[in-house]
């Protein structure tokens, strides 16, 4: 038996080393188009990133040691151009020599794998544009990257710039190898959420973390058109923004190289893979295919589907081996299990996904939980969110889990559980390892079983947060946290009754009200709904996964007022908010690594209680949901957020504390202020008079050398509104807000003899006549010489403005930003 397998990868080297060792006696020959068989194509991008130094590592075989071990006839750099059938023949091009020859065959394996799509955007062959598929690609970024840091440390350039177009596995595992580097990294993506094989509330922490680690993500938003601008590529997006790169990453996902198949009339699936039965056998007798060309039925979902991934790939080369070799062996399906690690964030996913299930219309439970990685107290562990999907008798559809510690672990084992078609209740009975370094007496995957196990029993009945405000309209809802908690953020319309003080409270209650709990993760509120369920309430139902799933679901979808989407920028700057240390000098240091929220605010509240004003705390949290907390909780409490930086899953913060004692000691101290050679600006008014004005004297002002920092507040914020911002879902109030002001510089009117826009006109031309820049270029100078332009959040929420509404460059900060400005200004002007 002659067997020739076309691609020597994953799923190709599979099936031609089970084939050997099945028969010793056929004639194996592998032909590979490119000059590497066998490599680690999973690599690749930790190699750029330095992680993986020696490159060979990646290099897992070569002909050599393939014919010695396995006695295969591996040809590198051999392209199959044509296969016949009927003759059963392939006609290859030798690439080096470019001689062409026909090889016959008895078997024929197609693992030709998938290739990088490449959407409709224009300059996609600039050099500086690149995919990550083979070796050689990667050659070519690292080359690029490494000699562009050099220039760097030279003195020769500011910085290295990278556009990864493209949020899937590979565009994130690149946006976080450029940035070790010390690139610039803005991830630019079509969908409204990163990781598409996620669900969209399970992908908002990982990117709240990624913009946490100084990741700029464009949601949204295509790639529309690339040029070369001198030496660097500028990225224009179809929001109007333009992103300066040295290289930009197409990563948009990839689609099977059907090419070949298709010419033969091998018969091909409804996404463009080959159809092949559970054999792994195409229509073709003789012709297998495996791997990222094929299509493979889904275990949970009806019909084929593509899974581009390494294990699968891996397993049909192997199936498809032993019918080659006259087995019958089946594959079974495909559960698309993946995950991802970015920075010390990990997230994955197995199973159906929550829009699979919409969208094919197949009825399911859901519930979130939200455990430790490990013990709490022990080191090194953060809050892990878990959603499990499974339909009316229990039977597990799909899992998704994000955290740091220990996520590869509960997805492995519920993608076991899928596997074996295991029910939810039987999660609860699993015994898994445990000592307090890597879990807790009842893991996280033993939670998920008990909570989706009483959602089907009926012990408890949940709420989703998608369903807000519907859900909870004519209910009482109830917040059963802590009021520290509740003070901090409550969904609109919440009534604070903490859970100490439930049972008291609930004796006065009508148990005919409609009731809606929620707490933190949702075990407290379950214990309050089991309270009052005992005591005959009749319609009680407690939200799944608690304000933790809540402000992820809500946050996106921009539906609630109260939300503080502001509080989230400051995540969003990788030193996210810094002012001037001024302190009585007494500094302290509290560890609250492995408490999850409101463990370290309850932690800080007691322990700041004993400093006096002016004395400075520095948190170290590893629960990254203190981002949106922390802000929050020093600005209700009268504290200042003196610094809040990435430490590990978390972050460190330092908080100085309020009270008329701080000012004296900041009054008694500001000598020590380091005033700057600085100007600051409250740019208060949209009149495009006033604007010209402001950048003239801010460009001057940077032309002599001086720091200058614009803080936009009220009708200033109009300056710096895109023309064309991304779509997002906007409430009646913030549409109208949107319609009536100006969006952008070039919408800006006089303040004087405006005259119906005829002033403004006039002008304009005036200027261009006596060559004096338009405001927007004036604005671009400023910023490019490094203003900093800060976006008054307080003001954003009042005129409902979006950070993606703004300039890409806008920071965002209260007037405890500005404050800190000025303290450092010579000069403060008010425009
Ligand atoms: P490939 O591995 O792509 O191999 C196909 C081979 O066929 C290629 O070498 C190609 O040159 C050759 N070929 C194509 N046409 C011809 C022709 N006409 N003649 C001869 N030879 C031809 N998966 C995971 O599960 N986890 C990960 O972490 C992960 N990370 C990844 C990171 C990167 C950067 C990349 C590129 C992929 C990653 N994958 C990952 C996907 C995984 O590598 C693929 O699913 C797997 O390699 C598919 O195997 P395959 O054999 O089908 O295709």
């Amino acid at each position: 038996m002659k067997l020739v397998v076309i691609g020597g990868v994953a799923a190709g080297m599979s099936t031609a080393a089970r084939a050997r060792r099945l028969d010793e006696a056929a004639e194996i020959v592998v032909l590979e188009k490119s000059h590497h068989v066998s490599f680690a194509n999973c690599g690749l991008p930790y190699h750029i990133g330095g992680v993986i130094k020696d490159r060979d590592r990646l290099l897992l075989q070569t002909p050599e040691s393939l014919k010695e071990s396995l006695n295969l006839d591996v040809r590198i750099g051999q392209e199959v151009l044509a296969i016949d059938p009927k003759k059963k023949t392939v006609k290859v091009r030798d690439l080096d020599s470019g001689r062409e020859y026909t090889e016959k065959y008895d078997k024929l394996a197609y693992c030709v794998g998938a290739e990088a799509m490449r959407p409709p955007i224009n300059g996609l062959d600039l050099p500086g544009v690149h995919v990550l598929r083979r070796i050689g690609d990667m050659d070519q970024i690292k080359t690029k990257v490494d000699a562009a840091l050099q220039e760097q440390v030279d003195g020769k350039r500011k910085d290295v710039r990278a556009v990864v177009v493209g949020a899937g596995y590979i565009g994130l595992e690149m946006a976080e190898n450029l940035a070790h580097l010390g690139v610039k990294v803005s991830v630019v993506e079509l969908a409204d959420q990163i990781l598409p094989p996620i669900d969209k509330d399970m992908s908002i922490p990982v990117e709240n973390y990624l913009r946490g680690r100084g990741i700029e993500l464009h949601l949204s938003t295509a790639a529309a058109a690339i040029a070369q601008t001198g030496q660097k590529l500028s990225v224009e997006l179809n929001s109007g923004t333009m992103l300066e790169a040295d290289l930009v990453i197409m990563s948009a996902g990839v689609r099977p190289m059907n090419q070949l198949a298709k010419a033969a009339g091998i018969e091909l699936g409804s996404f463009g893979g080959i159809k092949v039965d559970e054999h792994m056998r195409t229509n073709f007798e003789d012709i297998y295919a495996a791997g990222d060309v094929v299509e493979t039925p889904h275990t949970v979902l009806p019909g084929e589907y593509l899974a581009p991934l390494a294990g699968p790939a891996n397993r049909q080369g192997r199936v498809a081996a032993e019918n080659i070799c006259g087995r019958k062996t089946t594959y079974g399906s495909t559960q698309g299990t993946s995950i991802v690690k970015v920075f010390d964030m990990v997230a994955g996913g197995t199973g159906a996904t929550e829009k699979q299930l919409i969208k094919l219309g197949v009825k399911y439970h859901k519930i979130h939980v939200h455990p430790s990685g490990h013990a709490g107290y022990y080191p090194g562990t953060s809050t892990m969110h878990i959603k499990l999907l499974f339909d009316g008798k229990g039977k597990i559809l799909g899992a998704q889990v994000c955290g740091f510690d220990g996520v590869d672990k509960r997805l492995d084992v519920f993608a076991t559980a899928l596997r074996a078609g295991m029910k939810v209740s039987e999660l609860q009975n699993l015994e898994l390892s445990y000592a307090p370094p890597f879990g807790s007496a009842k893991d996280p995957v033993n939670m998920a079983g008990f909570v989706a196990t009483n959602v089907l029993s009926g012990d408890i009945k949940l709420w989703q947060a998608e369903e807000y405000p519907d859900a909870t309209a004519g209910t009482k809802l109830v917040d059963v946290r802590t009021k520290d908690e509740y003070d901090i953020w409550h969904i609109p319309g919440a009534e604070n009754v903490p859970l100490a003080t439930f049972r008291e409270a609930v004796g006065s209650w009508d148990k005919n009200m409609p009731i809606r709990l929620y707490c933190g993760v949702g075990f407290r509120s379950y214990l309050a709904y089991r309270i009052l369920v005992q005591l005959g309430f009749k319609d009680v139902q407690t939200l799944s996964g608690g304000s933790t799933t809540f402000r992820y679901v809500q946050e996106v979808s921009g539906e609630t007022e109260s939300i503080p989407a502001p509080v989230l920028n400051y995540a969003e700057t990788a030193s996210l908010f810094k002012q001037t240390p001024v302190f009585s000098g007494k500094s302290i240091d509290l560890d609250c690594t492995g408490l999850a929220c409101p463990g370290p605010i309850m932690k800080l509240s007691k322990e700041i209680a004993g400093l006096s004003a002016g004395d400075q705390i520095t948190v170290h949290v590893s629960d990254p949901g203190f981002a949106n907390d922390g802000p929050a909780w020093c600005a209700k409490n009268g504290h200042e957020l003196v610094e809040l930086v990435p430490e590990g899953s978390g972050y460190a913060a330092t908080i100085r504390k309020g009270g008329p004692g701080a000012l004296v000691a900041a009054q008694s101290t500001v000598g020590m202020a380091p005033v700057k050679n600085k100007t600051s600006f409250v740019v208060f008014s949209g009149d495009l008079d006033k604007l010209i004005a402001a950048f003239i004297i801010a460009n001057g002002a940077l032309a002599m050398g001086e720091e200058v920092s614009m803080f936009f507040t009220f009708w200033g914020l109009n300056a710096l509104r895109k023309q064309n911002p991304p779509k997002r879902k906007m409430k009646a109030m913030e549409k109208m807000f949107a319609k009536m002001m100006p969006s952008g510089p070039d919408a800006l009117t006089l303040s004087n003899m405006n005259m119906g826009g005829m002033g403004t006109q006039m002008i304009k031309s005036v200027m261009k006549q006596h060559n004096v820049q338009t405001l927007p270029e004036l604005m671009k100078a400023a910023m490019d010489n490094g203003a900093r332009i800060i976006g008054c959040t307080m003001t954003m929420d009042l005129l409902g403005i979006a950070p993606t509404d703004l300039l890409d460059n806008v920071e965002f900060g209260g007037v405890a930003s500005f404050l800190g400005e000025a303290a450092e200004s010579q000069t403060t002007l008010f425009i």
